[in-house]
């Protein structure tokens, strides 16, 4: 495995692999991996030739306030585990060789990007928008591959690359989850031992609304499940706050709010919830 930390060098790169006709796959990450980012990779290598994998914490679409200094990191784990998973590249760029002085041109998907985690997180999916765009120009891969434990994040690169003819194929994994169900995360490492025993309620709480969803005699509505699921999770002593359940149309991620006439469509039910300062979010999709 080759690590490159020049842009320059990895465009210089990829260019050559796809003149010799390589198929090019990436996994972009902000690293800390866990096996949520490996099944990405071990998917993405089992149908590609040449596997680039990104590590890059990106300043840009962390708020004030919000954890970017003390995001947790670990390069030497992370390398040796992009050995033993088959990467050929592993890209970890800096932050003056991605935004040099005098950058100034940003993506902004629209309104897409202020639903959901936007509202809370203004400017975040401006942020993941503009670097990803960015290793897609650098990387130039056939095909990249996202997880769903970040719904909205794929729904806007999804977005993104359809209305900038941008020449990646996008595919999405399902989340990876613990034996409890709480979904992989670089920062479950962050919850103390009895927020991490409560936060197994986030799963239950999405299963408990699927289950509603897809039962065609449930005669009530989402206001009920969304209460329901709001008792659920305040159960947990350790939850400080629910920031949002939500109800959306899994690919425009317009807001459902009712279960009426809903055939075929596939709903994206999410939340965010804070155990103390740490925020959790994961989402389940549903046929009703
Ligand atoms: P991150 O390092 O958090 O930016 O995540 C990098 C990629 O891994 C993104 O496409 C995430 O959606 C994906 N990912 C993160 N956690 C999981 C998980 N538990 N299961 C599947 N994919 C995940």
């Amino acid at each position: 495995m080759k690590i490159i930390t020049l842009p320059s060098e990895a465009q210089r790169l990829s260019s050559a692999l796809r003149n010799t006709g390589k198929i090019i796959g990436f996994v972009p990450t902000m690293g800390f991996l866990h096996e949520g980012h490996l099944s990405l990779i071990k998917k993405t290598r089992a149908i590609c030739d040449v596997l680039f994998v990104s590590i890059y914490v990106n300043p840009t679409q962390f708020g004030k306030g919000e954890d970017y200094e003390k995001y947790p990191r670990d390069i030497n784990r992370d390398i040796l585990l992009c050995r033993q998973n088959g990467v050929d590249y592993l890209f970890t760029p800096d932050n003056k060789s991605i935004y040099p002085e005098g950058f100034s041109t940003y993506v902004d998907a629209g309104s897409i990007t202020e639903v959901l985690e936007g509202r809370f997180r203004p400017g975040h999916f401006r942020g993941v928008a503009t670097i990803v765009l960015k290793l897609f120009n650098i990387i130039q891969p056939h095909v990249a591959v996202f997880g769903q434990k970040d719904a909205q994040q794929a729904a806007i690169i999804r977005k993104m690359v359809r209305d900038l003819n941008v020449n990646t194929k996008i595919l999405v994994r399902p989340t990876v989850r613990e034996k409890d169900g709480l979904a992989m995360s670089s920062r479950n490492i962050y919850l103390n031992p009895r927020q991490r025993l409560d936060a197994g309620i986030l799963y239950k709480a999405l299963k408990y609304a699927e289950n509603r969803i897809s039962d065609k005699n449930f005669k009530k509505d989402l206001n009920y499940i969304k209460s329901r699921m709001e008792k659920l999770i305040k159960s947990k002593t350790t939850v400080s706050s629910i920031d949002y359940i939500s109800f959306n149309n899994n690919n425009t991620l317009e807001e459902i709010k009712t279960l009426k006439n809903l055939s075929g469509v596939k709903i994206l039910v999410s939340l965010a919830v804070r155990f103390g300062k740490v925020r959790l979010i994961d989402n389940i999709v549903v046929k009703r």
